[in-house]
């Protein structure tokens, strides 16, 4: 009886180590945290060898950085939101009467006044550059922030008069035409509507099961509720090729930034036998929905939602955490909250968050030779490369500068938008813990911060009439970063 026992075991053994051996091969990125060039990228196939990839810093400064520094509360206390306006988590978020200003920033005091008046919770932050803050006021206090603001001799102007009317306008439904042509193609992307996951996670299918030579698709983690992190790959498998990472929807209600990034995809997979060498000796991959959750949540509940929807401290009400303060070079510096209530709260430590893990322990594990990692986010139109957690820049920024504005000066010729190139800590503000300084200590060259139309007349609402002009700019402006890319 033992020995029949001790053969079943044997060969229960056998069989599960010959059916889990693919799994030891293609082992998913988001399970640990492998060396660099320990494992090879999920894609390779025999015939491709393994790429060398460059020495870079190590994970002792993010260790130091941990440990290090207390947050600023400044900056975190003028982005904070109006709680209340986001209470209810079943009903949707009624912007009605709410309006968006654009404040002048030329006193001194002004961004204090800001940061007190939201205190208040009369009013919160969307965006803005160095001469002006473009504010959220809430119908209720519209009075009171007009008295204080004429009080102190501050300019403003109203750019939105009813939030909730733009937020209605937005995105309309497509016309019958579109409709018809929808059923047709087989996916049901349009560049004429913000579209919601499912339809872009159904588009990134369909291309890789249409092409299948070029184009793949793997899930590379979930997010807190469970929703898939897709990635999609556009390449021909030519081991010389260098790569580039592009991801979008960090931040949830930056709804451009989605639709942009699928129009690059939809470019390059639909015409890569007629694209340019430039673009068909890159492998590409494209994450287009960092923020899975919060962007459906956007569309569910509440439009003007940033973080992802993780649970904070037990028994608080406050959730979420800002993605792009979670990543884990100089976590916990300048211009990233410690207040779970606050929209720029980094997490609870560095890659607390099953998106931002999932995302670095991908790039960290995979065999590709990442040259570029751009990362679409909106408003602004700017073009930001390291560093962002201090004011202070890479030593090779020169390259980084001239790049971003070749990059800018193609976007205004294809399209007439005006971006502004910098540092993102000396354009705007610092922020630490952003995926891009995390990306370029990763020794990954040529990395930006793009932050899409528009200049804040809409922000975050802008209309679908502006998803293609929008797109098509920036992929005009994505050729002249491949050209680099490819000859770099
Ligand atoms: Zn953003």
């Amino acid at each position: 009886m033992g020995s029949w026992s001790e053969t079943i075991v044997f060969l229960l053994v056998a069989v599960y180590i010959v059916t889990s051996s693919p799994l030891i091969k293609e082992k998913e990125p988001g399970a640990d945290w492998p060396k660099r060039n320990s494992v090879k990228q999920p894609w390779a196939d025999q015939n491709t060898t393994d790429k060398v990839v460059e020495a870079t810093p190590t994970e002792k400064d993010v260790i130091d950085d941990i440990l290090g520094e207390e947050v600023p509360t400044e900056l975190s206390d003028i982005i904070l939101k109006a709680a209340d306006l986001t209470k209810n988590d079943v009903e949707k978020v009624d912007y009605t009467g709410a309006q968006v200003w654009k404040v002048a920033t030329n006193k001194t005091n002004i961004r204090v006044i800001i940061s007190r008046l939201h205190r208040r919770n009369l009013l919160s932050t969307w965006g803005g550059s160095q001469s002006s803050i473009d504010v959220l006021v809430k119908p209720n206090a519209l009075q009171n922030v007009t008295r204080v603001f004429k009080r102190e001799n501050i300019y403003f102007d109203v750019v939105i008069d009813d939030l909730q009317q733009r937020i209605n306008e937005e995105n309309p439904p497509l016309d019958q035409n579109e409709l018809e042509l929808q059923d047709r193609r087989g996916h049901r992307m349009t560049w004429k509507q913000y579209h919601r996951l499912i339809d872009i996670h159904g588009f990134m299918d369909y291309l890789a099961k249409t092409y299948p030579s070029i184009v793949s698709v793997k899930t590379i983690g979930k997010s807190f509720e469970k929703r898939d992190l897709k990635v999609l790959r556009i390449s021909d498998g030519k081991p010389t090729n260098k790569a580039v990472f592009i991801d979008g929807g960090f931040h949830a209600r930056e709804w451009i930034s989605p639709a942009t990034v699928t129009f690059f995809i939809n470019q390059f997979a639909e015409n890569f036998d007629v694209e340019s060498d430039d673009v068909k000796n890159i492998d590409w991959y494209f994450l287009p929905v960092v923020n899975p959750d919060g962007y459906e949540y956007t569309h569910n509940v509440d439009r003007l939602w940033r973080k992802n929807r993780r649970p904070g401290i037990p028994g608080r009400a406050c959730l979420g955490t800002d993605l792009n303060r979670n990543f884990g070079y100089r976590w916990g510096g300048k211009g990233a909250s410690n207040n779970p209530c606050s929209e720029i709260y980094r997490g609870s430590r560095a890659f607390s968050e099953p998106e931002s893990k999932a995302l670095s322990d991908f790039i960290k594990s995979s065999g590709a030779n990442f040259t570029a990692y751009l990362t679409y986010h909106s408003y602004g139109q700017y073009i930001l490369y390291p560093w962002g957690y201090d004011n202070a820049v890479p030593p090779d920024y020169q390259d980084l500068d001239s790049v971003g504005k070749n990059v800018a000066q193609t976007i205004q010729q294809t399209g007439g938008s005006e971006y502004s190139v910098g540092s993102s800590s000396g354009l705007l503000y610092p922020a630490a813990g952003g995926s891009d300084d995390w990306a370029k200590s990763q020794g990954i060259k040529y990395t930006y911060t793009i932050e899409l139309s528009d200049t804040g007349r809409f922000g975050f609402v802008l209309p679908t009439t502006y998803i293609e002009p929008v797109a098509r700019e920036n992929l005009a402006g994505l050729r002249v970063l491949a050209k680099q890319v490819h000859k770099t």
